[in-house]
């Protein structure tokens, strides 16, 4: 689960990660409370207005309706009302988002950590995620960051840096200390940073994280170091132990089939090619997605509908699969193991009755309890449901219905 930066920075405060400061507010006039709050609490009196969305990119993207960027520097508390109006309600395009852009609902007022007199700023990058050939935790570090990372990795791969951590031990002292090294710091600003990428690392373990980047992590001309930007992801499968970040979730920000596929309990991804898939299992769903693709179509979805695979599942899996113009077949493929395949049979038959206005083939394949049966009663129905046992059969027929 993505959330905001302002939610992120919030998590990561909350685990003795120096930040830079901010409020958040979803009006102009929220907006300079907020400063005028912020401006009480840090002494700061310049602010940066940063447009919270679901997408990265934002201080180099542009606001549709008014041409702002999505992160601007307001030199005083009288600039703020505007600048911030010129963010909130309009759609904002970055690199990271498609070509409507993404509607801004909220603005974090933050102080402006680079400051007025502030000659030398150092913008680092920094990432912690799980690096899945080693089976491990990394993090990943460049005295390079800022807005331009991406060019940094293409073109200078030397200055991108990882740390291993061991799982067992995890993050050493020597391990931070050769970050703060490698980033170039000394003094007052390598101890900052050796304390920042510790706290910042149990953040990461802490939270129950899939992903951090920050990026600018600032090293002031003052040697403080701080998280400039937060990106944070959760793992959605770990949320029931974190109740306060589950109410973190923004579903304006997510897709809103998949929204209202994980509202009624199926786990469905919208992928780009034109058969739909409905499957009980996450296995047998890649199973199917690669039988699809061997037999020359493309998957244009994932959808697992659990164990209970009943008429009113299988009639919402339908209508979430059809919502996307793109889908020209539906495969069915369940196994009857604790459910028996004849009801699953009996709810496919029902769901296309009640729906009635289905016009792509059915490709139906049940195998395991009762399947003969369920064939038996797809074949007797009288609907255009093409029935298969085996797997090559189903894909075969999916391939003859495409052609
Ligand atoms: P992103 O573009 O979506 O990654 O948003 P960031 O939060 O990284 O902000 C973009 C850029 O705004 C940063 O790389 C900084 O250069 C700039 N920025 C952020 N905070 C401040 C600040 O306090 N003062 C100044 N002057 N610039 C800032
Ligand atoms: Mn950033």
């Amino acid at each position: 689960m993505n959330i905001h930066e302002y939610q992120g920075k919030s998590i990561l405060k909350s685990f003795g990660v120096a930040i830079q400061e901010g409020r958040v507010a979803d009006t102009p006039e929220a907006a300079h409370a907020a400063a005028v709050e912020l401006a009480e609490a840090t002494g700061t009196s310049w602010f940066v207005v940063k447009a919270q969305i679901h997408a990265g990119g934002r201080g180099k993207g542009t606001v549709t309706e008014t041409g702002s960027r999505g992160v601007v520097l307001a030199k005083g508390l009288d600039e703020v009302k505007d600048k911030a109006a010129g963010i909130l309600g309009g759609h904002l395009v970055t690199a990271q988002t498609n070509a409507q852009g993404k509607q801004v609902n909220k603005v974090l007022i933050a102080e402006d950590v680079y400051g007025p007199g502030d000659s030398e700023p150092k913008e680092i990058y920094m990432s912690v995620l799980l690096d899945r050939a080693k089976g491990r935790n990394i993090i990943m570090y460049s005295p390079q960051g800022g807005m331009d990372i991406e060019a940094v990795a293409e073109e200078t791969p030397e200055l991108i840096f990882k740390e291993e951590i061991d799982p067992t031990v995890g993050l050493q002292g020597f391990q931070a200390r050769r970050v703060a090294f490698n980033l170039g710091l000394s003094g007052k600003a390598f101890k900052e940073m050796t304390k920042f990428v510790t706290s910042l690392y149990n953040a990461y373990v802490g939270c129950d994280a899939t992903m951090f980047e920050i990026n600018p992590v600032l090293k002031t001309s003052d040697d403080r170091v701080i998280a400039v930007d937060s990106k944070v992801s959760l793992d959605g499968n770990a949320l029931y132990r974190h109740p306060d970040y589950a109410a973190m979730r923004d579903t304006t920000e997510e897709d809103a089939t998949e929204v209202e596929a994980d509202a009624a309990g199926l786990n469905y991804v919208k992928l780009d090619g034109n058969v739909g898939c409905m499957v009980n299992g996450a296995g047998l769903a890649m199973a199917t997605m690669d039988i699809i693709k061997l037999s020359g179509g493309e998957p244009a979805n994932f959808l697992d509908v659990g164990g209970t695979a009943d008429a009113a599942r299988v009639e919402k899996a339908f209508r979430i699969i059809l919502k996307d113009p793109a889908v020209k077949a539906i495969l069915v493929n369940i196994f009857g193991g604790i459910v028996r395949c004849d009801r699953v049979a009996q709810g496919v038959v029902d769901a296309y009755r009640n729906m009635g206005d289905i016009n792509v083939p059915i490709i139906v394949r049940l195998q395991g309890t009762n399947a003969i049966e369920a064939k038996e009663l797809i074949d007797n129905s009288g609907l255009k449901v093409i029935s298969a046992v085996l797997l090559k059969e189903a894909a075969d027929a999916v391939a003859e219905v495409l052609a």
